[in-house]
């Protein structure tokens, strides 16, 4: 349905209130996550004493469907590959159509319905985990560690997420503490996590503008800061939730099955022997290995070619960063890395030369984001008033508008939290319902950005088109989260409203996963799937029904016609329960109907103008 917008109207809310027991920051990350507390002021990583707290982000399954976390998994990637789920977090939001290179060669087996955007599972025997399910297992296992190595109940946590992390990847994480157990008090974005962390204890007097470039196994982010009198406040962010460390491993593989054509080994062991390449020759100049009978080399020259597209793509993101801070790199003072792959020598000299700074990396750049978390947890709890943390939206929000355009409502590198709001009205006369589609991306067509949920305004008191004065505003909460509200101003109906999150967990599906197995079959997910395009087809037919009425006085007789025998399939269809035959008949009579909808607002609108303005 077109819509047309008028005006906005911004304003703020409130940060949330205060918690006061021990809360931990937590760092979900794609290849290895820990935990941190604050002891005494300072931000401390959770460790048995003498060992690494860093726990591999991997989850295997053994063949009595138990669980098992951590270094444990980690033995199995080789041995039980299609049971053993790593890079879950590279999953988070996404569904299959996002994943068409990735899929291959991981070892483990995503399904997907091509079709329905909002299906994406990891399949292990005859069961089916989605990504929040698996990565509140690795949850569930630092959970445990912290109450064992603490000796206390830990129910409350910070997490961090990548900067580029979308509303629905941040929804979903946030789901995933829910299911473990953990109440996420705030998500809060990876580079501003190290940037605290990096902060805490700086002199006060201190203004400096810096850049932190994180780039881990699966994501990349880069943000620009501005630090003054313990205010931390990100100027710009920019990144990539698919980069890493991750595609480097990746490429090596690559490179050795077409110079060395070996085809004996399985890819995940491959990129095992990949990542070990790389590692090494962060400090060493040629690595040499025996796969099967065949010698295979890889030397430091070879390797920073390889590694070279995926830098230029991290500085190309950074070049974006400072356009939107509007800061020039002389202006920044230091640059701060973080994450497992800036260890690669290639990759701190290559920022270094970008910027025409040195890098720092004083703070391990494993544990950096996870102190930071900690020290937000710190000031969460009550403990610090000395800082404040003001953060922005990585990504634009907006809704569909005619010929499928994206009307930005909030823009990128917006302040959280905000709230913004635009007045809307309706494009056919006695006009009840108004369905509005929300998207966050930066792209102009609403096809090529996220699709976040569908907003559906009923009981619009009957007013001719135009007429009705609808606001809908978007509420963004300090954790980059969005809630939607609409009211009617003229006759000041607050109208319910339903915002249904395309790729996460509805609050039900929620509740039966707590309740009972977190599997769901391929049948369940037919079913729903089926549920949803059946309630969609109903509603869309009743909608049609009324528009032909409404604007029987111009519409041909063919076009009527045409539109009734549409709809007749789409009812047959739904007898037969078909949902794929639903699905297309829907698509034909969109594609059938939009000109007609387009003309119609037309008219509406020339008759709105003979006599009155609009609004
Ligand atoms: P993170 O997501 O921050 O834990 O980073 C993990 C990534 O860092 C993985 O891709 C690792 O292979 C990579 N990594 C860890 N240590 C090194 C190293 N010494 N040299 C190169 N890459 C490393």
């Amino acid at each position: 349905m077109p819509r047309i917008p008028i005006n906005i109207q911004e304003g703020k809310i409130q940060e949330e209130s205060k918690a006061s027991e021990i809360i931990v920051g937590i760092d979900l990350g794609t290849t290895n996550s820990l935990i941190a507390f604050v002891k005494d002021g300072q931000p401390n990583i959770l460790k048995e004493h003498g060992k690494s707290g860093l726990v591999p982000s991997i989850i295997h399954f053994n063949d009595n469907g138990e669980v098992v976390v951590g270094n444990e998994a980690k033995e199995k990637l080789s041995t039980y590959p299609e049971r053993t789920i790593y890079s879950a977090k590279r999953l988070m939001g996404k569904s299959i159509h996002d994943l068409e290179n990735y899929v291959d060669g991981l070892g483990y087996t995503i399904i997907g319905d091509e079709k329905d955007e909002k299906l994406l599972k990891v399949k292990v025997d005859d069961k089916f985990y989605n990504p929040i399910t698996l990565s509140s297992k690795i949850l569930s296992a630092l959970k445990i560690k912290a109450e064992a190595l603490l000796d206390q109940k830990v129910t409350k946590a910070v997490i961090t997420v990548p900067a580029y992390f979308n509303d629905t990847q941040r929804q979903a994480t946030r789901q995933a503490g829910k299911l473990a157990g953990l109440d996420i008090l705030r998500i809060i974005n990876e580079p501003t996590a190290a940037s605290l962390a990096y902060g805490n204890g700086i002199d006060l007097d201190v203004v400096e503008n810096i850049a932190v470039y994180d780039l881990g196994g699966g994501t990349f982010d880069i943000s620009i800061l501005h630090i003054e009198r313990g205010i931390f406040e990100v100027l710009s962010t920019h990144g990539d939730t698919f980069l890493g460390g991750d595609d480097i491993d990746i490429a090596i593989a690559n490179y050795w099955i077409e110079t060395y054509s070996i085809d004996t080994l399985a890819f995940s062991d491959l990129k095992y022997l990949a990542e070990a390449a790389k590692i090494h020759l962060s400090t060493n100049s040629i690595f040499k290995s025996q796969v099967n009978d065949i010698e295979i080399t890889l030397d430091l020259k070879q390797f920073e070619t390889l590694c070279n597209p995926i830098v230029q793509k991290t500085l190309q993101s950074c070049q974006q960063a400072l356009n939107d801070s509007k800061l020039d790199k002389s202006a920044i003072n230091k640059i701060i890395m973080v994450g497992g792959s800036t260890r690669i020598p290639l990759i701190k000299n290559a920022v270094a030369n970008f910027f025409e700074n040195d890098v720092y990396d004083a703070i391990n750049p494993d544990e950096v984001v996870a102190l930071g978390a900690a020290i937000q947890a710190d000031i969460l709890a009550g403990n610090r008033k000395d800082i404040l943390l003001l953060d922005v939206t990585p990504l634009s929000l907006g809704i569909e508008t005619v010929g499928g355009l994206m009307d930005t409502i909030i823009p990128r590198n917006s302040k959280v939290p905000i709230g913004a709001g635009r007045n809307y009205t309706t494009s056919i006369d006695g006009q009840t319902n108004l369905k509005v589609s929300i998207y966050q991306g930066e792209r102009d067509l609403v096809k090529d950005n996220r699709k976040l949920g569908e907003l559906l305004l009923k009981n619009i008191p009957p007013m001719p088109a135009g007429i009705p004065k609808i606001e809908i505003k978007f509420m963004l909460d300090p954790d980059g989260i969005m809630t939607v509200s609409a009211e009617e101003l003229r006759t000041q109906t607050k109208t319910s409203i339903t915002l249904q999150s395309q790729y996460g967990v509805s609050e039900e599906e929620m509740a039966i996963m707590l309740l009972d197995s977190i599997n769901n079959a391929e049948a369940d997910m037919q079913s729903r799937s089926l549920q949803e395009a059946k309630t969609e087809a109903v509603m869309i037919i009743q909608s049609s029904h009324k528009f032909i009425k409404q604007n029987q006085s111009w519409l041909s007789e063919l076009e009527i016609n045409t539109l009734k025998d549409y709809l007749k399939l789409i009812e047959n269809f739904l007898k037969e329960e078909d949902k794929d035959a639903i699905l297309q008949g829907l698509e034909n009579l969109n594609t059938f109907s939009r000109p007609l909808a387009e003309k119609a607002l037309d008219k509406a609108v020339e008759q709105n103008l003979s006599g009155k303005s609009i609004l």
